[in-house]
């Protein structure tokens, strides 16, 4: 039986002499796991649409319960990301995560919206890359059920906070006379670029302008929220860490 199945190719692994088996996070059924026969040949219809980081319409034949796919067709190729090793890295990195925190049959269609609004930010250089990395872990977190609770201190509930602070394993914010051990002191400045993560319009989301202390400071952290909810690290990361200035 053929279907036609829409999604951002994660991860291909070459197999064999000349296939690709892909993990790809789709638009109906969440992350899938699917072969890509002959993807490798020079006269492959699906080379291209196969690609890592690339966001294609492909044709799949399913047989007791193994998709390959036959043909593709692409979406979005994201093409400044393959001028650019630094911003290739950091997709990897997107991709990772993505992989990392999809499950095969719980589709969220937000979460595949803000991976490809990400990629796309970062392929047509819409703003810093470690402003779209942010925004791209921040909102994650959001939307996988670990908002971050920053409209105010969590024991007086004043929301004009002064002089914040951050405690990052619970996500909980407090005002300079509420804190508690453990919290982080945060810029005014990014305290405002985080609540605009987390409440913001998906289409609205990278448009914000933060100074370079402010963006260092919310890039660090956010990082710093995604690896301990999650509680692991990402080779990617690393990696882009290490090519980044080049
Ligand atoms: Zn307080």
């Amino acid at each position: 039986m053929y279907e036609t199945i829409r999604g951002l190719i994660l991860r291909e692994v070459r197999y064999k002499e000349s296939d690709r088996i892909l993990t790809v996070l789709t638009d109906k059924e969440g992350k899938c796991t699917m072969k890509a026969r002959g993807a490798l040949r020079k006269s492959s219809k699906s080379a291209a649409a196969t690609q890592m980081l690339t966001f294609s319409e492909l044709t799949v034949f399913e047989n007791k319960g193994r998709r390959t796919v036959s043909e593709g067709v692409i979406l979005e190729g994201f093409p400044g990301l393959r001028e650019d090793i630094a911003s290739l890295a950091l997709g990897t990195y997107f991709a990772e995560v993505l992989e990392a925190v999809s499950e095969e049959g719980m589709p969220d269609p937000l979460v595949l919206q803000l991976a490809l609004n990400s990629l796309y930010a970062l392929s047509n250089r819409l703003c810093d890359p470690v402003q779209i990395k942010a925004c791209f872990e921040l909102r994650l977190m959001c939307l996988i059920g670990y908002e971050p609770e920053v409209a105010g201190c969590a024991v007086c509930g004043e929301s004009e906070v002064e002089s914040p602070w951050l405690f990052l394993r619970e996500g909980r914010l407090f005002c300079g006379k509420c804190r508690q051990p453990g919290a982080l002191p945060l810029k005014p400045d990014t305290l405002a670029a985080m609540r605009h993560i987390v409440w913001s319009e998906p289409k609205r989301l990278f448009s914000f302008t933060l100074g370079k202390d402010a963006l260092a400071e919310l890039g660090a952290l956010t990082e710093r929220y995604l690896t301990e909810q999650l509680d692991r690290g990402f080779r990617s990361l690393d990696y882009w860490k290490s090519v980044r200035d080049i």
